[in-house]
């Protein structure tokens, strides 16, 4: 029996370095996807129903960074909502606009991509929960053949890099990292399954394939998608972060002195009754989170810790983060004593 050691984001810092970068204007966060696609933002929205929509996905858009569009809906409503999006910002946009949409691995995958492609996705996300599989490579070699190189293949989600490794083989262009590490997901507990979702990026950062990690779920603060850019991700992929704003779907409902919006779990028992009439292993949660106004001021603060954090290690640009990162290790107190800590006196 192997055992190895798995680190998380609360389990690790970075160690502020030497800095000669004297305005935070000067620091690119930005990254390439691939070819012609390029994030001012490294940030991508996570394809559930209470998160990407076209509203998500065309704020995201005007930050400079990607929403990926659900797919738990008909193909018609998931091409028209890509549809719309498309119109809308074509109107900006000097050049094609770069648009994300999920697909499955299931039932008429096939047809709702060409769908997707022929009303404007530039980005399809193979969007299943045990990304190692048979079925994802069948469906990226599928993808392929219909759709040739004129479309961005992300895929998902793995924890090894033999899994990476595996999913660059079969065609991916990018790749959704870490399994169970959602703040809305059960998956280690209902299988005992995955790992933490830092050491997913450590352990994906030693391929040598030329294809993009995204850090999923778990990400909490700017802080931690810090971490995870410097541990070796190219993208963070955000769920709860962005969940509660107004460009969610789903209207906010007043409950006393709050308003609150739902968040759940793709897998979770709601989500599924929902988009299938039925549930099969129940591995999410569904939960109401408190409404937080324009996704535009979360996404000021996210932007703000980042190029804020990259000037802590002295870092013009994630190349530069990535080879100057000295991470430590911390103790639990030291975890505590990290967290503002005056009201607990
Ligand atoms: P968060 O940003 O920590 O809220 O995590 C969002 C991520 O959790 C998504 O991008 C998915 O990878 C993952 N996810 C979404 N729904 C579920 C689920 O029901 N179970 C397990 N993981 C999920």
């Amino acid at each position: 029996m192997k055992f190895k050691e798995a680190l998380t984001y609360d389990d690790v810092l970075l160690l502020p370095q030497y800095s000669d970068i004297s305005s935070r204007s000067e620091i690119i966060i930005g990254n390439s996807l691939g070819d012609n696609i390029w994030l001012d933002l490294p940030i991508i929205s996570a394809p559930m129903d209470t998160v990407t929509e076209s509203e998500m996905a065309y704020a995201l858009a005007r930050n400079g960074a990607l929403g990926i569009i659900h797919r738990y809906n008909e193909i018609d409503e998931q091409a028209s909502l890509v549809r719309e999006l498309h119109r809308s910002l074509n109107q900006y946009a000097g050049e094609e606009p770069i648009i994300g949409a999920a697909v499955g691995v299931t039932g008429p995958f096939l047809k709702r991509a060409v769908a997707l492609w022929e009303n404007g996705a530039t980005v399809l996300c193979v969007d299943v929960a045990h990304g190692h599989h048979a079925l994802v490579k069948e469906t990226i070699q599928k993808l392929k053949i219909e759709l040739g190189s004129k479309i961005h293949i992300m895929a998902g989600n793995i924890a090894t890099l033999e899994a990476f490794n595996d999913l660059a083989d079969w065609g991916a262009d990018s790749i959704r990292c870490n399994i169970g590490g959602g703040s809305i997901c059960s998956t280690r507990i209902q299988t005992g399954h995955g790992l933490p979702g830092l050491q997913t990026i450590f352990d994906c950062a030693q391929s040598d394939r030329d294809v993009k990690i995204i850090a999923d779920g778990g990400l909490r603060s700017s802080g931690d998608i810090v971490k995870a850019l410097a541990a070796g991700a190219d993208f963070v992929m955000l769920g709860s972060m962005l969940a509660g704003t107004v460009e969610t779907p789903g209207r906010a409902r007043t409950v006393g002195n709050h308003q609150i919006k739902t968040y759940r779990g793709m897998a979770s028992k709601d989500a599924q009754v929902k988009w299938r009439g039925r549930y099969s292993s129940n591995e999410g949660v569904a939960t109401e989170i408190p409404f937080k106004g324009p996704v535009q001021v979360v996404l000021d603060d996210i932007e703000r810790g980042i190029r804020s954090g990259f000037s802590y290690s002295g870092a013009r640009d994630v190349i530069e983060l990535q080879a100057k990162a000295r991470f430590v290790r911390q103790t639990d107190a030291g975890h505590r004593e990290g967290h503002t800590h005056i009201l607990s006196r």
